[in-house]
């Protein structure tokens, strides 16, 4: 059936600036590490897509490896673009990254420049674009000098095949230092990419949203739901759906009684809030107004519907923070 965008796609969606940059982002952006490789039903992953831009979820984000296998994502969502959104390219923004192991030799991994120019022809290739909206460098290379690294993301959005470029699971000092070869170079950092919510506060403690203001650089956290933990789904046992029986990257060893119990009282504080576990991490994450977005992920239309509806619950007062602090920080 032809896909018909909702006309009212951009009336409630919030959208925040990336840093100092030109670019708001939805507050909500939908990632495709997970539910869109080769072993789930094309159907579902075009209808979750299309939702998501009907509620206003104008940002998606992927990555080379992302699957399984590795590059399906890309190629699974290069065919949902190719069908469904042909008319609304300049409506979207799409990212891609490489930095982690991609293919076998010493070109399909870390940060030279070999390996991401090279990976991001691949991965316009599977997308089935000509250029991406932000090109990442995934994780930082201890070998590779920065310099090399900067300047490959540099002369990728001189050749046109990014707008924008940004880095994901850099600690702050190195950030700043990305941050500097890039503004010398004239391609300012759009955004960093970290891991970040109620259960995993590294960026608090490395200060990396004052870092990021400094340089004038967005935020933009993954897994702000702790892979589903910070949902309902884990709180009456183990669904055989659920990300801990169907992926490696999330095991049963993550669910330990100690945490059980935070979720529990966790989701005892959502439901005083009427709202559920996982609106109540994404209102959290979102409290500070330089956190650009957050980029969930969901394996159903409802678990996307749930999630962007978070954007319309009250904001946290003192007393609710201090509370989830005192229930996750002893
Ligand atoms: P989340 O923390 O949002 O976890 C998503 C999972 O949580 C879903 O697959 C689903 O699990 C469950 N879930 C989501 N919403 C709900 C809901 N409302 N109710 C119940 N369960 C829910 O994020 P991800 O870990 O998926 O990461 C998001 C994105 O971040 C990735 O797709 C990727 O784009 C990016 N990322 C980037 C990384 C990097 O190194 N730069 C690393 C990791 C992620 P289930 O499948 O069990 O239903």
């Amino acid at each position: 059936v032809t896909y018909f965008p909702a006309a009212d796609r951009y009336a409630d969606m919030i959208y925040r600036r990336a840093g100092r940059s030109g670019l708001k982002l939805p507050a909500i952006s939908l990632g495709l590490w997970h539910n869109f490789g080769d072993g789930r039903p094309a159907d579902r992953q075009r209808d979750i897509v299309r939702r998501a831009f009907d509620l206003g979820v104008t940002h998606f984000d992927l990555a080379n490896n992302y699957g399984p296998p590795p590059g399906s994502a890309e190629t699974n969502f290069g065919r949902i673009l190719d069908a469904d959104f042909r008319a609304h390219r300049d409506e979207m923004i799409i990212s891609t990254k490489a930095g982690y192991t991609m293919w076998d030799g010493p070109y399909g991994d870390w940060g030279s420049r070999k390996y991401l120019v090279s990976s991001l022809d691949q991965s316009l290739a599977r997308l089935g674009l000509d250029y991406v909206d932000v090109f990442y460098h995934h994780r930082p290379d201890p070998e590779t000098p920065l310099e090399e690294t900067m300047t490959a993301l540099d002369a990728i959005v001189r050749s046109g095949k990014a707008l924008y470029v940004g880095i994901s699971n850099y600690k702050s000092a190195q950030a700043a230092k990305a941050a500097e070869i890039l503004r010398e170079l004239g391609t300012p950092l759009l955004i960093h990419q970290p891991s970040y919510s109620i259960l995993n506060r590294w960026i608090e403690h490395d200060r990396l949203l004052d870092t990021l203001a400094d340089v004038g650089a967005g935020c933009i956290a993954f897994s702000p739901l702790q892979q589903g933990l910070l949902t309902d789904r884990y709180l009456t046992g183990i669904p055989d759906d659920s990300r801990i029986r169907t992926s490696v990257f999330l095991n049963e060893s993550a669910l330990d009684d100690k945490t059980l119990g935070r979720l529990h009282a966790l989701n005892d504080i959502a439901k005083r809030r009427g709202q559920t576990l996982a609106q109540l991490a994404l209102v959290w994450a979102l409290r500070d107004e330089r956190m650009t977005s957050l980029i969930i992920g969901a394996s159903s239309v409802q678990q996307l519907e749930n999630n962007v509806a978070a954007l319309g619950n009250p904001a946290l007062d003192q007393s609710e923070l201090d509370e989830i602090d005192a229930t996750v920080l002893e």
